[in-house]
């Protein structure tokens, strides 16, 4: 068997159509929604990341604002931009570029975020909504995992999934989510004794360990659909996932690849949660 390989790239550019449907009904309604990214410090990767978020705002006619704080910003600098942010109208998400320096207490820049404008998912009100089952918004990656499977017409319900890795932006939320959509859900950790027990026995398996190519084709089972979170450089500086791709795909039923996977979904992801997040406040 040869996967069907899920093409990330191609489903991102359908959904940001979708979106750009609902950014544009609320434009001819007088709201552009708004998205402030707030970085702080020089950190290389991050700012190619929060270029892209910007971009991809501009791409679907979306107001951004880009704001670079200096390294040693204190934190009480970062949680006054925030405040005002919070009151600003044009803006409808916020996100703080993670991580943040060490001098700085993510969680509470995390919750110094109204939970109205949380785009990212991750104040302790929206993590609470997303447990109890009303999820407001949904952390963009693990969403955007979810919308790959929804659109690529793999069943959830009654199924087992199986998530590798616990963090908090991934892992948990990914697990949350398909518990909500009626998956038998398991997470797997570093701790887990006998791996390949559970990962053989998925139907859906996501992986995002940050452990290149860990995740072997012996241990999948055949016609599984795997999604691989894992965004890894190799020291030839090629990406790759957590998954090796090579043999995962002579076994899966649908597979994400790396690049082009799970990557373009989360942006676009972030850019669905602030039409969403100014759809509310119209309301
Ligand atoms: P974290 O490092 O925060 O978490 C990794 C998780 O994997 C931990 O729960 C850890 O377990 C678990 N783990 C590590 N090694 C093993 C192992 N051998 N067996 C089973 N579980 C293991 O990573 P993130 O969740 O932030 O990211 C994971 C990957 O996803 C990374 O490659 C990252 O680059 C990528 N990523 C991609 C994004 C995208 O847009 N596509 C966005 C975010 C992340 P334990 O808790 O026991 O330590």
């Amino acid at each position: 068997m040869t996967a069907h390989i899920i093409d990330g790239k191609s489903i991102a550019q359908q959904v940001r159509t979708e979106w750009k449907i609902r950014a544009d009904a609320l434009k001819a309604r007088g709201i552009t929604p708004g998205l402030a990214v707030i970085i702080v410090g020089e950190d290389p990767a991050s700012r190619v990341y929060v270029a892209n978020k910007v971009k991809a705002c501009a791409e679907l006619g979306l107001h951004s604002e880009h704001i670079v704080m200096p390294a040693d910003t204190p934190e009480a600098a970062l949680l006054g931009k925030i405040a005002e942010l919070n009151r600003d109208p044009k803006i409808h998400g916020i996100l703080v570029q993670l991580p943040v320096p060490k001098h700085i207490a993510s969680n509470r820049v995390l919750e110094a975020i109204s939970p109205d404008k949380d785009v990212d998912g991750f104040h302790p009100e929206n993590v609470g909504a997303l447990v109890t089952g009303n999820m407001r918004f949904a952390p963009c990656t693990p969403f955007g995992a979810m919308k790959l499977l929804e659109k690529s017409g793999v069943a959830i319900e009654g199924k087992h999934a199986v998530v590798v890795g616990r963090s908090n932006i991934v892992g948990k939320p990914m697990a949350l989510m398909l518990l909500q959509q009626n998956a038998t859900v398991t997470i797997c950790t570093s701790k887990t004794v006998d791996l390949a027990k559970f990962t053989r026995d998925a139907d859906i398996l996501v992986v995002a360990t940050g452990r290149p190519k860990m995740i072997t084709g012996d241990m999948i089972k055949p016609g599984a659909a795997v999604i691989d979170v894992g965004i890894n450089r190799l020291p030839d500086g090629k990406l790759c996932g957590d998954v090796d791709f090579d043999s995962a795909k002579q076994v899966a039923g649908w597979i994400t690849p790396v690049p082009g996977g799970v990557g373009p979904m989360t942006i676009t992801m972030l850019v669905a949660n602030t039409v969403q997040a100014a759809e509310r406040s119209a309301k």
